[in-house]
């Protein structure tokens, strides 16, 4: 048994649909779990339509959902004949789920609504599809993620219950193995306890079906993607980006944690605890080898560079000129907490701590403004954070040659670097 994901750029259009079935085919009598992401940039709409109902402005909230609908049900017209009004009475009852809840006021938190609304783009994505794919006779069995996945109330960031959960695939998902080749559920999607549904972070279709590979004990996972395999760099950055096609599931975490885009970081653990392998694949064109992560060791690996853009470096001196203490660190650290900050380097000196920031700029004024109440703050804008993993003096030299660095920090693998980089010139 294998677990594919398609994520939302797979599904964005009726051409891309008829490929996601073209992929399918090619796997004919196997078993398959199929997660599946909202269509195109669907959860950027959704949002939006939450964010209109918060505000108390239903009217609105309601239109851009129509735009919502509309889309969806374009793209089901198009693709289906004979399933067509099956598919649409499936499509109605989700709608009818969201305006529901956008004809009420909003009582709970803003977290609680993002996630009944949101939820629904996952739905109605798969839901298309799996008419799509019976239709061309790829038989398949349609599964609403939320009695399977079951979660804690941590609104837009829920937790898994992996006791519930696994016990609700081993009952309720693997029989359906007995009479379909192919199950098609949701990613990013989950429910507590009193049924509500939740979603488990952005991106989080990967997670989802790192999941059910684990629970499952697949051969492997699948994740299909818009480009060729993992790179070595975010090529809209570095036009020489080149492939990787080999990595261990530590590379992709140290990669996901300096911020390389790459797969969502909570998708590694569960493969990686029961060693299965991860495929990163090109679905616009299968052939192309795409990238295997497995847990062997690896030698030469070529340099990673992750680079994130909009930082902040905020130097914080103590007021007296007194050696820096745990109890200033641990005051600052609780003012991180509070505004949900995460320091994407820091470094200590006697009199000062420094650190860079990404620059969301309400936060960056409430952070230095707290802090200066312990220290005495500076803030410096517009810097870019260069990571390079597996670096050789050569290549540092390359990258940052002629670039005035703020902030250098280095183990034998990685050096981190903060420094003006202006855009357009990597
Ligand atoms: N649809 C969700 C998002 O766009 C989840 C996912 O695609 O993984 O974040
Ligand atoms: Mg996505």
């Amino acid at each position: 048994m294998k677990v594919f994901k398609f994520g939302g750029a797979s599904v964005n259009n009726v051409e891309r649909i008829k490929n996601v079935a073209d992929i399918l085919k090619q796997y004919d009598g196997q078993k398959l779990v199929v997660i599946i992401s909202a269509m195109g940039k669907t959860t950027n709409a959704l949002e939006k339509v939450t964010e209109a109902f918060f505000k108390g402005k239903k009217e609105e909230a309601l239109q851009l959902f129509d735009q919502v609908k509309k889309q969806h049900l374009d793209t089901a017209k198009y693709l289906l004949v004979t399933n067509y009004l099956a598919c649409e009475r499936q499509l109605q009852d989700f709608f009818t789920e969201v305006e529901w809840l956008l004809h009420d006021k909003p009582a709970r938190h803003y977290d609680y609504y993002y996630d009944q609304v949101v939820c629904c783009g996952e739905m109605l994505s798969t839901c298309i599809v799996s008419h799509y794919l019976n239709e061309t006779g790829i038989q398949n069995k349609w599964m609403d993620i939320r009695d399977i996945i079951r979660t804690d109330d941590n609104f837009r960031d829920a937790g898994i219950n992996w006791l519930i959960t696994r016990d609700a695939v081993q009952k309720t998902v693997l029989p359906q193995f007995d009479q379909f080749n192919i199950i098609l559920t949701q990613g990013f999607v989950g429910s507590t306890d009193e049924n509500e549904s939740t979603t488990l972070g952005r991106e989080g279709s990967d997670y989802t079906a790192a999941v059910f590979t684990n629970i499952l004990d697949a051969q492997s996972l699948t994740i299909w993607k818009d480009v060729v395999s993992v790179m070595n760099a975010d090529p809209k950055q570095f036009p020489d980006a080149r492939p990787i096609y080999e990595l261990n599931y530590n590379e992709v975490i140290e990669m996901a944690y300096y911020g390389a885009q790459v797969i969502h970081p909570k998708t590694i653990k569960p493969l990686q605890n029961k060693g299965i392998p991860l495929y990163v694949k090109c679905f616009l064109d299968p052939s192309l080898q795409g990238t295997h992560i497995h847990s062997q060791q690896l030698k030469n690996l070529p340099p990673i560079i992750v680079l994130k853009q909009n930082q902040v470096m905020m130097v914080m001196n103590t007021m007296d000129f007194s050696f820096i203490g745990d109890n200033h660190l641990e005051q600052l650290y609780h003012v991180f907490e509070k505004l949900k900050m995460k320091p994407n380097l820091t470094q200590n000196g006697a009199i000062s701590f420094i650190c860079a920031l990404d620059d969301h700029a309400e936060k960056i004024d409430q952070l230095a403004q707290e802090a200066s109440t312990l220290f005495e703050v500076s803030v410096m804008k517009g810097l870019s954070l260069l990571t390079i993993r597996h670096y050789t003096p050569e290549y540092f030299d390359k990258l940052t040659g002629g670039k005035t660095i703020l902030l250098r920090q280095q183990t034998p693998e990685t050096v981190q670097v903060l420094l003006k980089w202006e855009t357009g010139k990597a």
